[in-house]
């Protein structure tokens, strides 16, 4: 009898013969254009290209830089992440693209203690010794501050390990919501309900959601323990340990993908995407404006089989507009979260947070207190792994800061710079739907994932399922889409 293994090998074989089959069959070169550089449009093209070979020509629209969430800031000589930062030991994507770009990772980005302080005292930090550590968590949360470890790999982790294997087969989602489903029901539960109620469902104390929890999402994500409960819980993920981010800086990662996919870069802002031919399949137009030119004659346009929204659809973030479709394109509409991240080479003000030394003082401090002027204060390490000669640290906070704001925190300066982020949605405690992936039969929207929870790895998730879908569709294999939902259980018909 044939081993499991050897069973396991011969689907795979399958599985692959299918996919190059239909892509063998391709008589025409599928055109794609895909709107946005970041980690999401450049993992789409990478999967574009490895699900029709040859058969696809790719063009990648880009406003700002390539990266775009994912870039540097250079102070004090040293490059810094400034946007997307720490990447979990659990997101298989991002560690295999640094595998097969030959980046490297570093596994030590944030060294040192960590500290909550609630405007008037730190309630609580972390030892430089791990049985110090683990009796003070206990001492203040007792036995939420073990239980939140597998809360958080039974409610979050396995459903990932889920999603990589479906991932794998090939299987596509047509919306978040069936996508979510397949991954583990509770999921889309969790966008119905606040962090905060979920947690106290689940037994945890308020101290410890008050604290810890709200601590670690002023951090992440500068809101509170009222958004959804999968944001949060994507948010505590970083209980884990294990974080890392890529050596000499993040954005590698979606040039590299850039480079590997052989698209075509065409730098320049996308005004309009509109229908030229409604049969079916349909054509769409791409009008942009190229290079940083904001003269509307110069705008240029390029005919698609397929297009792929890889930005947020927030106006004040993409400011895309969609014309002569026969039915509004109507993406769901959401506000965007403004992050500042002020990155200041200078040693902090121990005393503020009641510390007689520097080298006492927590090197990362969460906050808890809605009222206070900033988020959390973090000393960072540069992206090339290096020592920098003089301390750096980043502030972020929900407006750009005053400088008596910035002194009460670090008094006096060398080098400051201020990166300000429209960085993600502003998360309600519960959403009523959950957008889909596609706009209309070949236009896709990767960032309609980031209701769900903003991350790098997030959105590398978004682009997998819509490059399968687009190429689904493309080769007319309508039955692989939405194929591990039951009836009842989706959400929209699979062809538009
Ligand atoms: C301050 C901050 C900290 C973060 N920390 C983390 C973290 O620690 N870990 C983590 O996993 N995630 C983190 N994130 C989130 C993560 O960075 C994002 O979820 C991810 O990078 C989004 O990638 P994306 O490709 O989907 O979108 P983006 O990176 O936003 O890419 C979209 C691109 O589209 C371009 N574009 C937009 N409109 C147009 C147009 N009309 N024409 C042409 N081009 C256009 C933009 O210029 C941009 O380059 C953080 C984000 C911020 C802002």
């Amino acid at each position: 009898m044939p081993s499991k293994k050897l069973l396991y090998l011969i689907y795979i074989y399958f599985i692959i013969a299918s996919i190059s089959k239909a892509t063998d069959e391709l008589e025409e070169i599928a055109r794609v254009g895909i709107i946005g550089a970041g980690i999401g449009g450049t993992s789409a093209a990478y999967f574009l290209r490895d699900l029709f070979g040859d058969k696809v020509l790719i063009d990648i629209f880009e406003k700002q830089h390539v990266g775009g969430r994912l870039a540097p800031v250079t102070i004090g000589g040293h490059n810094y992440n400034a946007g997307g930062t720490i990447i979990h030991p659990a997101n298989l994507y991002m560690l295999n693209f640094t595998d097969i770009l030959g980046l490297e990772c570093d596994a030590h980005p944030e060294p040192g203690r960590l500290g909550i302080w609630n405007g008037e005292e730190v309630m609580f930090s972390t030892s430089d010794y791990l049985p110090v550590t683990l009796a003070k968590m206990f001492w203040r949360y007792g036995m939420d501050a073990y239980n939140i470890k597998n809360w958080v790999q039974e409610n979050t982790l396995a459903c990932m390990t889920n999603l990589y294997k479906f991932q794998r087969d090939g299987h596509a989602f047509s919306s978040v919501e069936d996508l979510l489903n397949a991954m583990c029901p509770h999921l889309v539960d969790f966008t119905r309900l606040s962090i905060r109620d979920l947690f106290k469902k689940d037994g945890f104390s308020d101290r410890f959601i008050d604290e810890f929890v709200y601590g670690a999402l002023r951090i992440n994500y500068g809101q509170t323990s009222g958004i959804h409960a999968l944001v949060g819980s994507v948010s505590m993920a970083g209980v884990e340990p294990g974080l890392w981010n890529v050596v000499g800086g993040n954005q590698q990662v979606p040039q590299g993908l850039l480079r590997k996919s052989g698209a075509n870069l065409i730098r320049g802002k996308v005004t309009t995407v509109s229908l030229s031919s409604d049969e079916s399949p349909p054509v769409y137009q791409i009008d942009y404006l190229p290079g940083t030119s904001t003269n509307k004659d110069d705008i240029n346009s390029k005919e698609y089989d397929i297009v792929i929204v890889a930005t947020p659809l927030y106006k004040g973030v993409s400011n895309i507009k969609f014309e002569d479709f026969q039915k509004d394109i109507e993406p769901v509409h959401y506000d965007f979260h403004l992050t500042v991240a002020s990155f200041i080479e200078g040693l902090p003000n121990s005393s503020y947070f009641g510390f007689d030394s520097v080298d006492s003082l927590p090197s990362c401090m969460m906050t808890t207190n809605e009222s206070l002027f900033f988020n959390s204060l973090s000393k960072q390490k540069p992206v090339s792994g290096k020592t920098a000669e003089k301390p750096v640290y980043r502030i972020f906070s929900n407006k750009v800061l005053k400088v008596d704001e910035l002194k009460q925190l670090i008094p006096e300066w060398s080098d400051l710079k201020v990166v300000s982020w429209m960085a993600y949605p502003e998360y309600p405690s519960s959403l009523k739907n959950l957008p889909s992936f596609t706009l209309h039969e070949q236009m896709y929207h990767i960032n309609a994932i980031e209701m769900a929870a903003s991350a790098m790895e997030m959105s590398v998730i978004g682009a997998k399922n819509v490059a399968l879908l687009a190429y689904y569709r493309y080769t007319g294999q309508y039955d692989k889409i939405d194929e591990l939902l039951t009836n009842d259980s989706s959400s929209e018909k699979t062809e538009l």
